[in-house]
């Protein structure tokens, strides 16, 4: 069957002599792998629509019951020429799609999931600070699509909201993403892991707003960094056979 549908290029491997296998995170059929022959050859007729982050326009002759499509056509769809720009912006657009390749099952398509991968994509390639921040909102907002979004509206005790609370610190439990405040808990560890009161409304925040609006949230180191270390625990908590984002420390280790 030939079908045409949007997608984000993930990743490719060489494949053979001249093809690559490319994994594509498609608009209407989700994470799926195909073969695109001559891609290496001087023939390629794809030219640089299969690199990791394009979104691309694309068709192939998708074979039921197989688990690898052939690749008949595809062209960049969106120019996001700034990603390649420096290694702040291409390490957390690599940390974006590196997180979709990870998490999401084969052939399980999600139209929000795609529509926040390419929101994502298009964010980081235009903000011109705070990339990171594009990452860490687009993890907020995955979760809730995947059905483990923190609950961070309210104290899940006193259920006095966030924005009525002041809080120096909270507590954020993993298993399911509810909050605890500072008067309800003292300073006792068994509700969660302990989070400062300013990391728990950067989280608020990124949660709730536009994944464009992201990077104009201005964080210090300590709470950016703390930020994506609770961010992964609690993926690896609630996704299975998660680890830690490589693009992301590959960006880290370079600072
Ligand atoms: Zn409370």
């Amino acid at each position: 069957m030939i079908v045409e549908t949007e997608g984000v290029i993930l990743h490719g491997m060489n494949y053979r002599d001249t093809s690559k296998i490319v994994t594509v995170y498609t608009k209407k059929f989700g994470k799926i792998k195909v073969v695109a022959k001559g891609v290496r050859s001087q023939k390629n007729k794809f030219g640089s629509s299969l690199e990791p982050m394009t979104i691309a326009s694309i068709v192939l002759y998708k074979k039921e019951h197989k688990d690898l499509h052939l690749l008949s056509k595809s062209e960049i769809a969106v120019v996001l020429n700034r990603l390649q720009e420096n290694q702040e912006r291409m390490y957390c657009g690599l940390a974006v799609v590196e997180l979709v390749s990870m998490v999401m099952h084969d052939e399980d398509g999600n139209g929000k999931v795609y529509e926040l991968l390419t929101e994502s994509l298009t964010a980081v390639n235009a903000a011109e600070k705070n990339h990171v921040n594009v990452l860490l909102s687009f993890m907020m907002k995955l979760f809730g699509e995947l059905g483990f979004g923190m609950n961070l509206q309210k104290c899940s005790v006193c259920q006095k909201s966030i924005d009525e609370l002041d809080v120096t610190h909270a507590f954020l439990r993993l298993s399911d993403g509810t909050m605890t405040c500072s008067d309800c808990t003292g300073d006792l560890q068994t509700n969660g892991t302990k989070v400062s009161g300013g990391m728990l409304k950067s989280l608020y925040y990124l949660q709730e707003n536009e994944i464009k609006q992201a990077s104009s949230l201005a964080l210090s180191s300590n709470v950016k960094n703390d930020l994506i270390a609770t961010l992964e625990s609690y993926l690896r908590y609630h996704s299975e056979g998660s680890r830690t984002l490589k693009s992301l420390s590959l960006l880290y280790s370079t600072q």
